[in-house]
């Protein structure tokens, strides 16, 4: 079976009552990479967070299979557990928990569930130490808490250190070119592409091109109104850049 399978979701914003996603349908295998691109406000963020169980929004209708198992019913922390990361476009401030403890809490969760000792400080600072290396950060940016005070780069750069000490096998990547120059996007999506393997997937949404150039899509989803009304190659990413969202032929 596929490694995410959504069909006919529907899902509506807790508190009102207001329908957002409207009937989508998504299957990622293992090993791909997925594109969603979209007018603002067509429900791209809302997609990916009901997907990791954000609390604001309630599924309506529809299923979302992950591994073969009902997300549905799944607390986000089981979700994550799972092996569903998510990236938040705004990612929260967390008090007094500094990032090398927040990692270490998040990797020895996942080891204690596969049935593995707990790393120790000394341990995890040898794993941890070269990826911030790797994503070009200041390594007293461990010390810090998490988010604390970060500037917009370093919180998408923080994001993808997340993700390649934590894993997944399903990453969604909301904007994570959202606020980088080019040279730190350019480094972000290295981090991205290095943690690519025939087993895991990503997920992306992006306005820009220029991240589809770097971390090369499968294929590229129009989302419009709540749905997804085309799918295609990374030529569709092309033609938005060039003619906009107007240009694409929707049948
Ligand atoms: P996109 O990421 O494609 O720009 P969003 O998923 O953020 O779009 O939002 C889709 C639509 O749903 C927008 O009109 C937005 O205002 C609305 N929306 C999303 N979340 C909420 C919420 N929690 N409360 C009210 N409206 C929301
Ligand atoms: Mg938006
Ligand atoms: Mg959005």
């Amino acid at each position: 079976s596929p490694l995410l399978e959504v069909r006919g979701l529907t899902a509506s914003v807790k508190e009102t009552g207001q329908q957002i996603l409207a009937g989508v349908d998504l299957t990622i295998r293992e090993g791909e990479i997925h594109a969603i691109m979209g007018k603002n406000g067509s429900g791209k963020s809302t997609l990916t967070k009901v997907l990791v169980g954000h609390p604001h929004y309630e599924v309506t209708g529809g299923t979302i299979l992950f591994k073969g198992e009902d997300l549905v019913d799944m607390e986000p922390e089981e979700r994550s557990l799972a092996g569903l990361f998510m990236s938040f476009q705004a990612p929260i401030e967390i008090p007094g928990v500094s990032n090398f403890d927040f990692l270490l809490m998040a990797v020895n969760a996942r080891r204690e569930k596969s049935g593995l000792p707990a790393l120790g400080p000394l341990e995890f600072y040898s794993v941890v130490s070269p990826k911030v290396d790797a994503l070009k950060m200041d390594p007293k940016f461990l010390d810090r808490n998490v988010n604390e005070g970060f500037s917009g780069g370093e919180r998408k750069r923080n994001e993808i250190l997340q993700l390649s000490v934590i894993g997944a096998d399903l990453a969604l990547l909301d904007e994570i070119d959202s606020g980088l120059d080019v040279d730190a996007l350019e480094d972000v999506a290295i981090a991205v592409n290095g943690l690519l393997t025939p087993q895991n997937s990503v997920l992306m949404i992006t306005h820009y091109q220029r991240l589809l150039d770097l971390i090369k899509p499968s294929y590229v989803h129009i989302m419009e109104n709540g749905k997804i009304i085309k799918t295609g190659d990374s030529s569709i990413a092309t033609q938005i850049n060039e003619g906009g969202f107007k240009s694409i032929a929707l049948v």
